[in-house]
């Protein structure tokens, strides 16, 4: 075996995963990350005292010994979150997910009882049609109806991604809510289901001091056990001289440094990657690549002179005119997330793209906006409770699964493939709408699999089913991660 590291490029929460289990294994590791800190998305603002991460992160997994992991790494940091959810749609707020007896109470029969015709007319159309779904509108018709999905899912949707659901795959609405429709919400509702499925939605576990917690306490790890970290690097070229013979090169400081490793793991935007190669990509990947998309993210967070805004864990906003999607309330996730129990604070998001009319918008007027939203739309706050507020601008947010994603991905792995020792994880690594779990998961597998197992790390979040759920006779640990996996394992 090669003496030479694994290089590691991006300290997110799949790359440290990876770099986790391979150190824990005896492997040297060196991770690159361009940021000034470990976590990536998985990030935790401070500012006066008050944590925001950048955007509620919640972790949930149908996988037991994933689970396993997280409570093992993080313990006794972790503190339970009731999970409380709402849509404010129209001046009103409804439960999320959405419960029949909620609507039934909020709409009346008479909008419930065209909600279910038209439930029932998709379900017949699709049934009869030649082919599964292929955009997202057809996908959470087929499964809601045309009422609840105009009332539900298009709003959002279209916020979120910032394009017409006709022009989005149906591939996201499959991971994230196939299996669930009108019918088993109402059979829940009624009880009627022979064993009732088990949400691992109402409750959640999160670190009390905010979600950066899960990639520090790997990074703490990793570089007490050895392994190198190197902050502010950021990766300019990957060259493939051989199977276990690759280098790295880097830029801190204005300074060019070149790492020489046995493999390269990968979790920089996928597109990106492919810009980095050397030798250079065919033209056909270059153009796969070039087309792939991101949504960007400005959260605002704010500081507030009042105890509590609402007793919500999140609230999802559809209307257009509003400028953010969702919000949340850090102090309901932890009260360790403020400083000062007389206060709270709100994270705000507005999705977006770089150089779009929110982009654009300078931080003073951002907040100026989102503080008018919350006031004269939710009702919510007072303009006057308003302390103190930070902005936060991500790129490479959300990958856009457009209707040509699948076909271009395919296109670029199909040439990675032939650079043994190059490996693809983690959310814009694989351009996968993964959560946070996933990218653990997949860096987990993935260093298994340089230990000598035989695994599937891209085979993690591809499972067409609702991803909260786990239903009667279903496998819980639906990956192969298993504590305690090793080399010599097969
Ligand atoms: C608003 C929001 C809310 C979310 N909520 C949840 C939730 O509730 N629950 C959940 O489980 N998940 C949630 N997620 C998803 C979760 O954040 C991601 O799945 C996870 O953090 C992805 O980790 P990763 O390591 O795959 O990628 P990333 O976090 O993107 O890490 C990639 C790393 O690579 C680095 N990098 C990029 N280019 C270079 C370069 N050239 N050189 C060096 N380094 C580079 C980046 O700086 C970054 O640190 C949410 C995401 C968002 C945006």
């Amino acid at each position: 075996m090669s003496k030479l590291p694994v290089i590691v490029l991006g300290a997110g929460a799949a790359g440290l995963a990876a770099a986790h289990e391979l150190n824990r294994n005896g492997r040297a590791v060196s991770l690159v990350e361009a940021a000034p800190r470990v976590g990536g998305l998985c990030r935790t603002l401070e500012h006066r005292g008050y944590r925001f991460d950048l955007g509620g992160h919640r972790w949930f997994t149908k996988n037991a010994d994933l689970d396993a992991w997280f409570h093992r790494l993080l313990g006794p940091e972790l503190v339970p979150v009731d999970r409380i959810s709402r849509v404010h749609f129209e001046g009103r707020y409804f439960q999320y997910p959405i419960e029949v007896g909620d609507l039934l109470r909020k709409l009346g029969p008479r909008i419930m009882l065209d909600a279910g015709l038209r439930c029932v007319y998709a379900g017949l159309v699709q049934a009869l049609a030649a082919e599964p779904p292929k955009n997202m509108r057809q996908a959470y018709v087929a499964q809601f109806g045309s009422r609840l999905y105009e009332m539900f899912f298009r709003r959002y949707s279209e916020k979120v991604w910032g394009r017409p659901c006709e022009q989005l795959s149906a591939d996201w609405v499959s991971q994230r809510s196939k299996g669930l429709s009108l019918w088993t919400l109402l059979k829940d509702a009624l009880r009627l289901q022979r064993e009732p499925v088990t949400s691992l939605i109402d409750r959640f576990y999160y670190p009390a001091t905010g979600y950066a917690r899960l990639p520090e306490r790997m990074a703490e790890d990793i570089v007490a056990r050895g392994g190198e970290l190197r902050l502010s690097t950021r990766v300019r070229s990957v060259r493939w001289h051989g199977p276990e013979d690759l280098e790295v090169v880097c830029e801190r400081d204005g300074q060019t440094e070149v790492l020489r490793g046995s493999a390269v793991l990968s979790t920089v935007p996928l597109g990106a990657l492919v810009g980095m190669l050397d030798p250079a990509c065919p033209a056909p990947v270059v153009e796969a690549a070039r087309g792939l998309v991101f949504r960007d993210l400005i959260t605002v967070n704010l500081i507030l002179k009042r105890p509590q805004v609402s007793t919500d864990t999140w609230v999802y906003v559809q209307d257009e005119s509003v400028i953010f999607g969702r919000l949340h309330e850090p102090k309901n996730w932890s009260p360790a997330m403020v400083p000062d129990a007389g206060t709270t604070s709100l994270v705000l998001e507005c999705f977006c793209s770089r150089g779009d009319a929110i982009w654009t918008l300078d931080d003073a007027a951002l907040r100026e906006r989102c503080v008018r939203d919350l006031v004269e739309r939710l009702h919510l706050i007072e303009a006057g409770d308003v302390i103190d507020a930070v902005i936060v601008r991500t790129t490479h947010a959300y990958p856009v699964y457009d209707l040509g994603y699948a076909e271009r991905i395919a296109t670029i792995r199909a040439h990675l493939d032939t650079l043994p020792g190059l490996h693809i994880l983690g959310r814009s690594g694989t351009f996968r709408y993964n959560n946070a779990d996933h990218s653990v998961e997949m860096g987990l597998l993935l260093a298994q699999r340089l230990l000598g197992a035989r695994l599937d790390h891209l085979a993690v979040n591809t499972e067409p089913s609702y991803q909260e759920i786990v239903r009667p006779g279903e496998e819980p640990g639906r990956d192969r991660f298993q504590l305690g996996q090793s080399a010599a394992r097969p």
